[in-house]
């Protein structure tokens, strides 16, 4: 029995074309700039999101990471969602490794931060203050899609205030993919991007940091500080270039099989939040743990939290939803 396994999209294993891909790679040292593989990877997602520049980075923790430290100096500020990956979920590493300190600020329902508290949190100009310097978004935002016109208000509110702005792009593909747009009609709001190969896109290694000459310059050179230099690392990129080739427009079976499980949930009695990409948000209370342990029992892998997150990917196909909502609703019988 194949295992089915909602805790992330994380855990998807590369498909055989990715493997193929991968081994043909040519390779060569990319510290010195010479892996030809990993240079064409930067380059094509640069093209594709429109910037004049990108690295290849092992995470998306590093790659944001690079973004604030290279947006920011040593005690300079930067305003993100309390609930967001770059605050919450990456052990305090701007503040830690870029003496950057955060101003987190509640996240919407929709998964946008209210400019105007991101106004009044905004330091002014005095000896007192850290400099803030950055606003940091992310989209998708636990599963949700900003809206474009919010992009938009964010861009020109940013302009107007002197910050930058940097979109944790982690799922940017699955945005893309369901509001039908080409993901340049995101990222042309911000003046940094960074993107998972290893989430829905299914790579199983990578992010590419996407920004100005200047900006990815400042990267580069964070990078290899961090011990983010990579050698011969074509084969890696060669499974990114596979994966934004082939495994972009597939994203919408995802989000398709999620709309299902939360439908099939909600007909089990289940309390499922609306989902709109590949992430269902299902109520399960203090039943958590006994969820987890009875779906494992049979096959299925889970998180354990009150609000449980059910994600699907790759390796997640139709039939095996049908599974997970029979699972679901057989728990609750008992
Ligand atoms: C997964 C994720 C990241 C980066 O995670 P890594 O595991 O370091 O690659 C960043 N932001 C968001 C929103 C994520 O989901």
């Amino acid at each position: 029995m194949s295992v089915i396994d909602l805790r992330s999209d994380t855990v998807t294993q590369p498909t055989p074309g990715m493997l193929e891909a991968m081994a043909r790679a040519r390779t060569g040292d990319d510290v010195y700039g010479e892996d030809p593989t990993v240079n064409q990877l930067e380059a094509e997602l640069a093209r594709r999101l429109g910037f004049a520049a990108a690295l290849f980075v092992p995470s998306g923790t590093m790659s944001n990471l690079l973004a604030l430290m290279a947006h920011c100096g040593r005690g300079d500020e930067y305003i993100v969602g309390q609930q967001a990956h770059t605050y919450k979920y990456e052990g305090g590493g701007a503040a830690v490794l870029g003496s950057i300190q955060p101003q987190p600020l509640e996240v919407q329902a929709d998964g946008s931060l209210d400019l105007a508290q991101v106004a009044e949190a905004i330091k002014p100009n005095d000896f007192h203050f850290a400099q803030t310097r950055l606003l940091a978004l992310e989209n998708t935002m636990q599963g949700k899609v900003l809206p474009l016109s919010y992009l938009a208000q964010a861009r020109a509110f940013t302009r107007e205030r002197g910050l930058a702005l940097h979109l944790d792009g982690a799922r940017l593909y699955n945005a893309a993919v369901k509001l039908g747009v080409d993901a340049r009609v995101i990222t042309e709001h911000f003046d940094s991007v960074s993107v998972c190969l290893s989430k829905g896109l299914g790579a199983p290694v990578g992010s590419v940091l996407c920004g100005s000459v200047e900006l990815i310059g400042k990267a580069r050179r964070l990078r290899k500080m961090v011990g983010g230099g990579m050698r011969q690392a074509g084969g890696l990129a060669a499974a990114g270039l596979y994966a934004l080739e082939h495994q972009v427009q597939r994203l919408a079976d995802d989000h398709a099989n999620a709309q299902l499980l939360a439908e099939g949930l909600r007909q089990a009695g289940y309390s499922v939040e609306p989902v709109q990409t590949n992430m269902a948000y299902v109520q399960v209370g203090e039943r958590a743990e006994a969820v987890k342990a009875f779906a494992a029992e049979r096959g299925i892998r889970l998180s354990a939290a009150p609000r449980l997150r059910l994600v699907t990917h790759l390796d997640v196909n139709r039939e095996q939803i049908g599974q997970v909502v029979s699972t679901f609703a057989e728990f609750s019988r008992n």
